[in-house]
């Protein structure tokens, strides 16, 4: 079975207060950000492990991303991928969901169509969960979102477990197709000593614009049909106080302070 795992590279939640926005150019500015992987990606990237172990194939990981997204992608070929694809130009900047997903798309066309191809459901900084089924109608295959459970491939079908809000339902898909995958679906696993010293030897291909043969127009800021017109500023909450002790003296000081903000 011929896998592609498409992963995304993402800030480390832990730093996300220190991406700026910049309102001239209606973009976030994540320099100095520490990246990881999108923890989900990591589940797919799992996923696809486990599925060929069982039934054997290959696994090729992709991501369209800026050149530090190399990282990631090396550490999902340490993780057992066999191959990996950065697709990476300057003209991809600026990219909607749409473009995303077409350039990523056009890449998997490319490589020639694999028999599964798997996401995370959604990712932790701009989350939309589009760029799965978007891959998926641009290659025309069938897909299923929000997948916990792969039971066998079955001649050409796969039997998978869509996860609801109460409850999943299963469901037959037939290959090639592209499923989105969630957190319950395994436990990622962390690349072992000799899986980090085989990356060095593992194919790893950059393409730009030229490779993927797209016009500039197709892809990034002028291929994106939504545009950010303003991001506005929510109002910060921060945590309350908490007063502990002595009941007597915690009620005097809760009235005082509220006596203070002026709510009684
Ligand atoms: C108008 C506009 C402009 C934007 N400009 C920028 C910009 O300048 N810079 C910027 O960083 N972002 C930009 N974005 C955000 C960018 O479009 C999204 O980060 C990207 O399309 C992925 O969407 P998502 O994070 O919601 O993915 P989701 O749909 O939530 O992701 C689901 C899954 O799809 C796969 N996936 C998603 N993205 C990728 C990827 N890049 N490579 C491989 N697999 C992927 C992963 O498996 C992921 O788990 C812009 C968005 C809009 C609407």
């Amino acid at each position: 079975m011929n896998i592609a795992v498409c992963l995304k590279q993402v800030p480390h939640p832990d730093y996300l207060s220190k991406i700026i926005y910049d309102p001239t150019t209606n973009r976030l500015q994540r320099a100095g950000v520490p990246l990881i992987i999108n923890p989900v990606d990591k589940n797919a990237i799992e996923t696809g492990i486990q599925l060929k172990e069982k039934y054997s194939g290959k696994i090729i990981v992709i991501t369209m991303g800026p050149p530090q997204a190399k990282e990631s992608l090396e550490e999902a070929l340490a993780m057992g991928a066999d191959e990996a694809i950065l697709l990476c130009d300057p003209a991809f900047a600026g990219s909607d969901t749409y473009a995303t997903a077409f350039t990523l798309a056009s890449a998997l066309k490319k490589i020639g169509l694999c028999d599964l191809i798997l996401c995370g459901n959604e990712t932790l900084d701009s989350g939309t969960s589009q760029v799965g089924p978007q891959i998926a109608a641009f290659l025309d295959i069938p897909h299923v979102t929000n997948v916990k459970a792969i039971n066998y491939p079955e001649d050409g079908l796969l039997l998978v477990e869509r996860s609801l809000e109460n409850g999943y339902m299963r469901i037959k898909v037939r290959l090639p197709a592209l499923l989105t995958v969630t957190k319950e679906i395994n436990k990622p696993r962390i690349p072992s000593a000799i899986g980090i010293m085989q990356v060095a030897g593992k194919p790893f291909n950059t393409w730009r614009l030229a490779e993927l043969n797209l016009s500039p127009l197709e892809v990034g800021l002028a291929g994106s049909p939504t545009q950010t017109v303003q991001i506005p500023e929510t109002e910060q909450r921060h945590a309350g106080d908490i007063l502990q002790g002595d009941v007597t003296k915690v009620v005097k000081t809760a009235v005082a302070k509220l006596h203070e903000l002026k709510m009684i």
